[in-house]
């Protein structure tokens, strides 16, 4: 399944090794959860990072990729367009945005609003009309912070439901599952225990719902203990990225 690098990339050597020691860890934490049988699957965050680091990890058999910026994204998935990947859509989105997300995202993750499903449903049904594409993946993100002030981004847990309802009853979007980042300098646990208990009540109503997309480098563990379906993994593959933004 893996193919070996090219003579002489140094990168693509670096990018096989950290690669691989990520998905030891996803093995080990899943194992360690009795889900060996159920592992997360892993969306490898390429924001700052060109589009050739990307084609590396491709041929690597990396098939899901994550950007947090419309323009960055748009530019790597059009550059990237033979390979066929699947891309997510993991940061805030402007509803302006919606109809040039929707032209290569299979799955967006920030779905934060009412607003936001507005748009995204109005620019899928143009664009279903255009390309027959598939629904589009939508996952909610939850905020965990207890402080509603030192924001990270996402809907309050008591306004899920009524996001899911909406989202559910739009044509094109389907209801994924819900989606965090865990806050900062929070205990990961409890916060990833937290996001669990949403998506329990959430997948009481709508049975289909049942991902949940949390996990980072520093924390997949912990996403793995508490149910994570996806995890959203950057820096410890493709190495640092300037701090800002
Ligand atoms: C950047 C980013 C990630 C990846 O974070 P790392 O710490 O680099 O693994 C995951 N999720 C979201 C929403 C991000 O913006």
């Amino acid at each position: 399944m893996t193919d070996s690098p090219a003579p002489g990339d140094a990168r693509a050597v670096q990018l096989a090794e950290r690669l691989d020691a990520v998905r030891q860890r996803i093995n080990r934490a899943a194992g360690a959860a009795g889900r060996g049988n159920n592992p997360p699957s892993l969306i490898v965050i390429s924001k700052f990072h060109p589009a050739e680091d990307v084609r590396r990890l491709a041929a690597l058999g990396v098939r899901d990729f994550g950007e947090n910026r419309d323009q960055e994204a748009s530019a790597k998935a059009q550059e990237l367009e033979a390979l066929d990947l699947t891309w997510h859509f993991v940061g805030q989105l402007q509803s302006k945005k919606s109809k040039t997300v929707v032209r290569y995202a299979t799955a967006v993750h920030s779905v934060d609003r009412s607003q936001l499903v507005t748009a995204l449903e109005r620019a899928m049904a143009g664009e279903q009309e255009l390309t027959g594409r598939a629904d589009l993946d939508c996952f909610i993100q939850v905020s965990l912070e207890d402080d509603a002030g030192a924001h990270r981004g996402g809907a309050a847990p008591a306004a899920v439901p009524q996001l899911a309802e909406q989202l559910e009853a739009a044509d094109g979007l389907r209801l994924a599952g819900v989606m965090a980042v865990a806050p900062l300098g929070a205990d990961p646990d409890r916060a990833f225990e937290k996001l669990l208990g949403v998506s329990t009540g959430l997948q009481r109503d709508f049975p289909g719902a049942s991902g949940i997309s949390a996990g980072m480098s520093q924390d997949l563990e912990a996403a793995v203990r508490f149910g994570a379906t996806h995890l959203r993994i950057g820096s410890d593959i493709l190495g640092s990225r300037p701090t800002v933004r």
